[in-house]
């Protein structure tokens, strides 16, 4: 039986809750009175339910369809601005024991090369990606309680924490590691982590206990629980996803959002971030084996109606994806980007030789972080480096209260602005640089409060004067 407040991952994310939630869309995706009423609600920016988001999936309206594009793009404005949260993802270790058939790590590929990073390289690494201008950072490992295990991943924390070159510091780290135990959690939480990212991958439970024939990770429930232990572990900013091409993307779609109404239902607070990863050719992965690839169209259609569904949830998009598809898709609801990204264990600080690849999978933007920069300001984005929130404490229902009340606006734009003041007197090329210094000028006007841009004002000549790290 459905039921959003339940633990139990077969009961909040109920198979024949999304059956009907998909027979209903697919009934009513021309029913053009039901599709403007959900459209009218949506305009209210306080979200949607699965179902009724479900049906603005499946519509078949051009002018609908048109309308919800133009409502995605102006709830981010609403909620975002134009801001654009900048992170890079740091892969510590590709030892796996899972079977996952999609991802090159499972412990049957002998071909790919097993690194996992020591604590110095970890530091050169580091370094390296302070030194381009990275504040924040995604780690990732394979799961393998013998080569990974805990400690290794807190270890891990600390010396990204604790290493500071130059101007540079890593001043949030996110964590995507396997699903694990309350206990974990809590030591994630006490390491200081930032966001804990688990992909569920897919919702559906018989493929997906297919797409991972053996290892921990073949246990459905305890993989879709995870985020319940997080919770349970004190960790409040959880991040979801879905692998899109493993199943029916509309099945996943229905799955995500009962996902985000089951946190808010039992633990008041709702996913931190979504992202929407789809499967890339990897190492001994052909993405065309998969039969549910979804095209550009298509996913554009997606990320706008979590957009709409889930105003409050951050959107994440990924160096899987193009320069060309990033750019369509910033408009329609994503708020965070990763920037000149390796996938492979090592390959910041020097490349990888040629024998001896350990890529999770083939990045389609290759742009380094300073292209990337510049490349959103010239589109009127502000990228930002900023990492106030969670280091001020506002998490979880504190977020999501400041963001439902819009309060949290006075501090997001001058943050941003700052942090990409920081970026652009620490690292970024003279071109960058000037592109930066009229945005920032333009965007400082639309600092609400007096007080607020006089403050501003201030920090930024302090920066220009080599102080950093400030925020509201
Ligand atoms: N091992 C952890 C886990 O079980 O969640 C950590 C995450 S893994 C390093 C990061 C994510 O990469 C996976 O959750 C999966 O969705 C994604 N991934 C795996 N293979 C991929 C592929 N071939 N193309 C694109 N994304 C892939």
């Amino acid at each position: 039986m459905y039921n959003p407040k339940s633990h139990n991952a077969t009961e909040f994310i109920d198979h024949d809750e999304i059956l009907e939630t998909l027979a209903y869309a697919e009934a009513n995706k021309a029913n053009a009175e039901l599709i403007d009423s959900i459209l009218e609600k949506a305009e209210l920016r306080k979200g949607l339910t699965h179902r009724e988001a479900s049906v603005l999936l499946a519509c078949e309206l051009p002018d609908r369809t048109e309308r919800m594009y133009r409502l995605a793009e102006q709830i981010k404005k609403d909620f975002y601005g134009s801001r654009i949260v900048m992170f890079a993802p740091l892969y510590l270790s590709n030892y796996c024991v899972n079977g996952c058939v999609y991802c090159p790590y499972h412990y049957q590929n002998k071909h790919i090369a097993r690194k996992k990073l020591s604590q110095e390289d970890i530091v050169r690494e580091v370094t390296a990606l302070q030194d381009m201008g990275h504040k924040r950072l995604a780690l990732e490992a394979g799961e393998d309680p013998v080569n990974n295990p805990i400690e290794y991943i807190l270890e891990s924390i600390k010396t990204i924490y604790s290493i500071k070159h130059k101007n540079g510091a890593i001043r949030r780290v996110n964590v995507n590691i396997a699903a694990t135990t309350v206990e974990n959690y809590r030591k994630l939480r006490d390491a200081g982590i930032g966001t804990y990212i688990l992909f569920q991958e897919t919702y559906h439970k018989e493929s997906y206990e297919k797409l991972h024939p053996t290892g921990p990770k073949h246990n459905y429930c305890y993989h879709t629980e995870a985020m319940d232990r997080a919770m349970q572990g004190g960790i409040d900013d959880v991040g979801l996803g879905v692998l899109f091409g493993l199943e029916l993307y509309r099945y996943e779609f229905a799955g995500l959002l009962m996902h985000a109404e089951h946190l808010e239902a039992a633990y008041g607070v709702g996913p931190h971030t979504i992202s929407v990863p789809r499967i890339k050719r990897a190492d001994d992965i052909d993405p065309n084996v998969f039969d549910n690839g979804i095209d550009d169209d298509t996913f554009a259609k997606i990320v706008a109606c979590i957009r709409i569904a889930v105003p409050y949830t951050g959107m994440i998009i990924s160096t899987r994806e193009s320069k060309s598809v990033r750019e369509r898709l910033l408009h329609l609801g994503i708020s965070q980007i990763s920037g000149a990204s390796k996938t492979s264990v090592g390959g910041y600080a020097e490349d990888e030789p040629e024998d001896e690849k350990s890529e999770q999978f083939d990045v389609s933007d290759n742009r380094t972080l300073d292209e990337v920069v510049r490349w959103l300001m010239e589109q009127g984005y502000i990228p930002s480096f900023c990492t106030a929130c969670y280091r001020e404490g506002r998490t979880g229902d504190r977020f999501m209260s400041l963001c439902k009340s819009g309060q949290i606006q006075n501090c997001c734009q001058p943050n941003a602005l700052m942090t990409l003041k920081e970026y652009l007197m620490d690292y970024a090329s003279p071109k960058t640089r000037e592109v930066g210094e009229r945005l920032i000028e333009e965007e400082m006007k639309n600092v609400a409060s007096d007080k607020v841009r006089a403050i501003a004002e201030d920090r930024l000549v302090k920066i220009e004067n080599g102080e950093r790290d400030f925020r509201f």
